[in-house]
């Protein structure tokens, strides 16, 4: 066997490994009973920690160094030269990490994640201090692995973002803020009383999953079930795991629904040549994102795909008899502003990230004190948003991700949103007759073309190389996504 062999095999393993973490991972958020939390948590670490060892073994470096030469005459986004490269680059960052420092990272956000759900519960922000204290502690250590020189945010991002800088995201965000806050201060008001109402559970995972069922999923490659808190994984490109949650009082469901599936038609388009390899899957949370906004926002609240699905909504919902189509349309896609991020409409949406974006570093570079962090969040959403956050519950304690130390992750849903719209233009030429087939009920050429283009590449390319093959230019431009809002709310004010 040679060199390259010996490299595939071994990543194989550790993709085996990973994925069998994930379906324990899906298992305990999906069907595990909640005394199982401890034995998990063990087992868990211990896939965890022989994936990692195997990874970041000296043998690897080895392998790599023999399989260099044998790959640099193949195509850059060949498999293999890909394999070689992203490897490279894994393993290089991996190894910069001491296995003490992760171990305690491991354990340190558990506990904090535990904090939090007692703190958040109790509204008691003054409970969760010292595991905030601890978590962010740990994260200078990490921060401290790393080379950096803009900012020592930036190899946090990095975990997320692979290759960006945090001056990078600052100049996005520079544009973003005001210009949101613009179309937000002059939002028209729209009726949208009729989406609270009756919705039975049972008939919106009836709707739901006919749905999903046309986005582009072969048959036997998914399936749906529900959670507290939504999310997407997947074992293989033919194993996609979508979670949901249904409110008895509204239609939140078809959204969230389509968000995940849209996570979930990356992972089941990555080519079959990157299963069990490390480069299945996409080439950032960000580009990911881009993705599950692109099904839920771009594709779901489009007139187009509405003209098809309201229909079968009003069948299932006779509620909605009254209600025509445009008001239904308006209604979903309204701009208001809110207490809560996961609540927010796509508009104020990316003013929660912003916020969140600047704090994280004022935190890491020490420029707020952490006991001051609930006073300085609620002028900040005064601020930005103009609402006055009533408890600690609905504003600072709102959101897990602090809670387990994990800064750096919130900038990749704003830049989901810019992307997507980027993604789009491109979409829009190739596919002229778009609007027609998703008024006709199909979606096919849509996700086919983004299945062939984006989905199949994976990991292969780094997130700057996969926007530059798509959208001609590396760089992450905030003005079409800025277009498309400006666009949508003065469509809303006729
Ligand atoms: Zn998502």
């Amino acid at each position: 066997m040679g060199p390259l062999d010996e490299l595939r095999v071994r990543l194989a393993e550790g993709a085996d490994l990973r994925h069998a973490a994930g379906v324990l991972g899906w298992d305990q958020r999906v069907t595990m009973p909640s005394r199982g939390t401890e034995a998990r948590a063990e087992q868990l670490a211990t896939l965890g920690r022989i994936a990692h060892e195997r990874f970041v073994d000296d043998e690897v470096g080895r392998l790599l160094d023999a399989c260099e030469p044998l790959v640099e005459k193949l195509p850059y986004d060949s498999d293999d030269r890909s394999l070689v490269r992203v490897t490279r680059r894994d393993w290089e960052k991996a190894r910069r990490v001491p296995t003490k420092l992760r171990t305690e990272m491991t354990r340190e956000a558990a506990r904090g994640h535990h904090a939090w759900v007692e703190a958040r519960r109790t509204s008691d922000f003054a409970s969760f201090l010292p595991y905030l204290r601890r978590n962010l502690e740990l994260r200078r250590q990490y921060v401290d692995c790393f080379e950096w020189s803009d900012s020592p945010y930036t190899p946090l991002l990095d975990d997320f973002e692979p290759g960006m800088q945090t001056t990078e995201v600052r100049e996005v965000f520079a544009v973003l803020r005001p210009a949101l806050t613009e179309i937000v201060a002059s939002a028209p008001e729209v009726d949208a009383s009729f989406l609270t109402g009756n919705f039975p559970p049972e008939k919106q995972r009836e709707l739901g999953e006919r749905m999903l069922a046309t986005l582009g999923f072969e048959e036997e490659t998914w399936r749906l079930d529900r959670t507290a808190h939504p999310f997407c994984t997947s074992f293989s490109n033919r194993d996609v795991r979508l979670t949901t949650r249904y409110q008895p009082d509204d239609l939140e469901s078809i959204w969230s629904s389509l968000h995940e599936a849209g996570h979930g038609l990356y992972a089941h388009g990555n080519a079959d040549s990157l299963t069990r390899s490390s480069l299945s899957g996409a080439p950032s949370l960000g580009v990911n994102e881009s993705q599950s906004r692109t099904w839920e926002n771009l594709v779901g609240r489009s007139r187009p795909f509405w003209e098809h699905w309201y229909k079968p909504l009003q069948e299932t919902f006779p509620s909605l008899d009254s209600v025509e189509l445009d008001d239904f349309v308006r209604a979903i896609n309204r701009a208001e502003p809110g207490l809560i991020r996961v609540d927010a409409d796509e508009t104020t949406y990316s003013l929660h990230i912003i916020l969140r974006f600047e704090l994280e570093q004022e935190l890491l570079e020490g420029a707020v004190a952490l006991e001051d962090l609930p006073d300085v969040w609620n002028a900040r959403m005064k601020e930005f948003l103009g609402v006055d956050v009533p408890d600690d519950a609905r504003g600072v304690l709102q959101d897990v991700h602090w809670s387990g130390g994990a800064l750096g992750y919130f900038p990749t849903y704003a830049l989901g949103n810019v992307i997507s719209l980027q993604f789009w233009r491109v979409v829009r030429e190739a596919l002229p007759d778009l609007d027609a087939q998703l008024a006709a009920g199909d979606p096919l050429p849509l996700s086919d073309w983004l299945r062939d283009n984006l989905y199949a590449l994976g990991r292969k390319l780094t997130p700057k190389e996969t926007i530059e093959r798509l959208a001609g230019s590396p760089t992450i431009d905030p003005e079409p996504y800025l277009a498309y809002l400006r666009e949508k709310s003065a469509a809303l004010a006729v």
